[in-house]
């Protein structure tokens, strides 16, 4: 039974899991137990995760999201090649953390930017993105698929949370984002 750190609140271990993974409770607890910041953990507690699944699955994607079921792919991380945050992490905890903040980034994404968020600042953050920066090659372009909001949102929400360095790639977006996740930490409780 997986052990489930109490801020993952709505996800309980019922709703995860682990299959054929390599990964030993260590490192599954560093990984979950990387998820602090407080505005992502208040996202969390208004849209959380459905189901979390641990399995290592060789060619498949480092995370999926499917209407707030995530996957988490344990299989050992793939040389960086599409310019993606996960790439730029340092430690293999680093780099799962970060695959699951950018899932976590899909699953909370209307909560920023639609029903939960003021119009004012949905339109703002439309403004930044159909301005064309991205603070990864992934956020500019989708594996060579054209931009998309939705890994626009997922890569700026990551950087914004996790990966500070990578804000000059796309100051205004980085800023914006900022500004939103500070609005959600300063929000009366
Ligand atoms: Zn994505």
């Amino acid at each position: 039974m997986l052990t489930c750190p109490d801020h993952m609140l709505a996800l309980d271990s019922s709703a995860m899991s682990r299959y054929g993974s390599p990964f030993d409770d260590q490192m599954l607890e560093a990984v979950l137990g990387s998820v602090t910041d407080e505005a992502v953990l208040r996202l969390l507690r208004r849209a959380p995760l459905k189901s979390l699944t641990f399995r290592s699955n060789p060619g498949a994607p480092p995370g999926t999201n499917d209407g707030g079921h995530v996957v988490i792919n344990t299989a050992p991380r793939l040389p960086p090649s599409i310019g993606i945050t996960h790439e730029y992490a340092q430690t293999d905890v680093a780099y799962y953390s970060l695959v699951l903040l950018h899932e976590i980034a899909h699953v909370v994404a209307n909560q920023l930017t639609g029903t939960g968020a003021s119009e004012a600042a949905h339109q703002a953050f439309l403004e930044v993105f159909q301005k064309g920066g991205g603070v990864t090659r992934y956020a500019l372009n989708r594996c060579g698929e054209g931009r998309t909001l939705s890994e626009y949102f997922a890569e700026t929400f990551t950087a914004a949370v996790a990966l500070p360095q990578l804000r000059a790639n796309d100051p205004e977006g980085f800023d914006h984002m900022s500004a939103l996740l500070g609005a959600v930490r300063d929000a009366p409780a």
